[in-house]
């Protein structure tokens, strides 16, 4: 089987790249490596003794992704591509609209016009915005609080509507929680540009000296420890995750969205605490005002993906932490 995955050379795409070339698919990736590094390819070949195909494009552009489909008999997309850092998108929403709501567009329209209805999209917890009860469940309200989430929600919309336009398509939206660690051979892993706005790499190049010391923000929240509680979820499980919904796809599945996280929340200071003990090492931090946006507490109830996906993250809090640091002491300047 033939799939094609935008944004493959990404984070999280990369991971999922491995598991579906373990599992003896075809892949094509497209990429505009506008947040990646083609490095990637050759550490993927290390793994796992073969590479995907690579073509250097853009989402956006329907010509590349009308050729793309025409020489290849692809079954189905998962729709990775996308810009995700949410401070620029509150800054610049314009371009987080075109990249991520035109780009699916563009896509969606030449699937359609190839007749490939299968599609797995990277959503996010983010649709939710500071949700009214936790654990989260998938029937909980859209409330995005930034231009990041509200593309994501209107690409669920967009995909919903598609589907009830015609049943032909078969749709997964997959709304990732915290996610963290690497491949466990550390050759790949989360690279990112400048310094980073997530806990894991912060923490993780604190460890390794290139930042001095980790801001917490806020210790005044009502959790358990006055930090913020996330659901942190094993990259390795996330991309299990996207084959288990391919499966689903397989068996005229409709559309659905499924809550990918583990359903446990951790605060800031357990993640600081079990990165120091699983690695051994010390890392200096103090604890500062709120991040304005930040929410105080949320995690998933990963019931309906476990149901209906037969899906449940496996990986502990040890295991990220473990893994995320592997990757960055061998890597320490990125790819
Ligand atoms: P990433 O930036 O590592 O990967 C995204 C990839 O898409 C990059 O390789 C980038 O070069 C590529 N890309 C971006 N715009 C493109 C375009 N127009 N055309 C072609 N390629 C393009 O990010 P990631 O963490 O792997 O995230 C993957 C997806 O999951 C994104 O859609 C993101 O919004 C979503 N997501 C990520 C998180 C997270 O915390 N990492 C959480 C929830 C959802
Ligand atoms: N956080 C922190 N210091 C940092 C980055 C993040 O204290 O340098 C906290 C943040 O306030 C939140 C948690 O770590 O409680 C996870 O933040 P992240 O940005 O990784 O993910 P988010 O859930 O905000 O998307």
């Amino acid at each position: 089987m033939t799939i094609l995955v935008t944004g493959g050379a990404g984070y999280i795409g990369s991971h999922t790249v491995i598991q579906l070339l373990e599992s003896g698919n075809d892949v094509i990736v497209l990429d505009n490596l506008c947040n990646a590094n083609p490095e990637v390819f050759n550490r993927i070949e290390k793994i796992c003794n073969r590479r995907p195909a690579f073509i250097e494009g853009d989402v956006r552009n329907a010509v590349l992704l009308d050729t793309i489909f025409s020489n290849n008999q692809i079954d189905s997309v998962i729709h990775f591509a996308g810009l995700k850092a949410v401070g620029e998108s509150v800054a610049n929403p314009v371009l987080y609209y075109q990249n991520n709501v035109a780009g699916s567009i563009t896509l969606f329209e030449v699937m359609q016009q190839h007749g490939c209805k299968k599609v797995v999209f990277s959503s996010s917890a983010t649709v939710y915005g500071d949700p009214a009860s936790i654990p989260v469940t998938e029937s909980s309200p859209y409330a995005p609080a930034n231009p990041y989430g509200t593309s994501k929600m209107m690409v669920e919309n967009i995909l919903t509507d598609l589907h009830i336009s015609d049943n032909n398509w078969q749709v997964a939206l997959l709304r990732y929680f915290n996610p963290v660690g690497a491949h466990p051979s550390g050759l790949i892993g989360e690279d990112p540009k400048g310094i980073p706005n997530n806990l894991m790499p912060f923490v993780t190049q604190v460890a390794s000296g290139q930042l001095e010391k980790l801001s917490i923000f806020g210790g005044d929240y009502p959790t358990q420890d006055g930090t913020g509680v996330r659901d942190y979820i094993h990259v390795q499980d996330l991309a299990r995750g996207h084959l288990k919904a391919l499966e689903a796809l397989a068996e005229n599945h409709g559309c659905a969205a499924y809550n990918l996280g583990t359903g446990v929340g951790y605060s800031v200071l357990d993640v600081v605490n079990t990165f120091m003990q699983e690695n051994q090492l010390d890392i200096a931090y103090q604890i500062v005002e709120r991040r304005a946006g930040d929410v105080a507490e949320y995690y998933a109830d990963p019931s309906f993906s476990s149901d209906r996906l037969g899906w449940k993250a496996e990986h502990s809090l040890k295991d990220m932490v473990r893994d995320h640091w592997n990757w960055q002491k061998n890597n320490p300047e990125g790819y």
